[in-house]
């Protein structure tokens, strides 16, 4: 599997200080890093996930709805500090270790797997979430946005990762043909979340470029 995930867009040094910051796991989340490394699985990068959670926290988030579940090494960090988390992933290989991790981790009661692809299962979920992260396919993330607004309750937050893409979102520099329609939906993705009046939205130059959403459903 091409590892897109693990992509970072800053300075290497920056990365490796952010990182060395950052208090290791032990038991079962840090088993899981191994094995990401190993099988070439990605999983979210140590400070993006440190964000996340500052976040979850902060916003005082209870329910998480997450697009692209890999391994599950999120969702268990997050049932971790209470929240519950429906996660969707659509990679067939990958589910039996995503349950096996589940049930290791004894949150079988706080994380519900829905298998298949996020463009089809959303529009079956009904649910009502308080931080929505998206992590999956970036070109249908525009797809994913209307059912994003439809479940997410007000005051919460969709945090959607990897927006900068290698940095070739920001500049034609980097620009590479085969890459254009991905490059061009993100940009249009984007300029959605930045001038859409429901949403106050921040582009974070972290990991491989995060935009985080605020949504004000109820207009002042
Ligand atoms: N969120 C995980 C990492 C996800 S990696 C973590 O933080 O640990 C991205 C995952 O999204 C991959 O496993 C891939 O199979 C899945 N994915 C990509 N597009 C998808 C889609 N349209 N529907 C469901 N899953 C998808
Ligand atoms: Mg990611």
């Amino acid at each position: 599997m091409e590892n897109n995930e693990d992509y970072n867009i800053n300075y290497e040094y920056i990365v490796r200080y952010i990182r060395d910051t950052i208090k290791k796991n032990d038991g079962l989340l840090k088993e899981m890093e191994q094995y990401a490394k190993e099988n070439d699985v990605p999983i979210a990068q140590p400070e993006t996930i440190r964000f996340i959670e500052t976040l979850i926290l902060s916003s005082k988030a209870k329910s998480v709805l997450e697009v692209g579940s890999a391994i599950g090494y999120t969702a268990i960090t997050l049932a971790n500090h209470g929240c519950t988390v429906d996660t969707i992933e659509r990679n067939e290989e990958i589910i039996p270790v995503l349950y096996e991790n589940i049930e290791k981790s004894g949150h079988k009661d706080k994380i519900k797997v829905y298998e298949g692809d996020a463009t089809e299962i959303l529009s079956t979920l009904d649910g009502k979430y308080d931080f929505i992260f998206l992590d999956a396919a970036k070109a249908q993330y525009m797809e994913f946005l209307p059912h994003c607004l439809r479940m997410l309750n007000d005051g919460g937050i969709i945090f959607s990762d990897n927006i900068l893409y290698k940095g070739m979102v920001a500049t034609d520099e980097l620009f590479r043909r085969r890459k254009i329609t991905i490059i061009r939906r993100l940009r249009k993705y984007l300029e959605e979340l930045c001038n859409n009046d429901q949403l106050v939205t921040s582009i974070v130059p972290i990991g491989d470029g995060a935009a985080i959403s605020y949504y004000k459903k109820e207009q002042k």
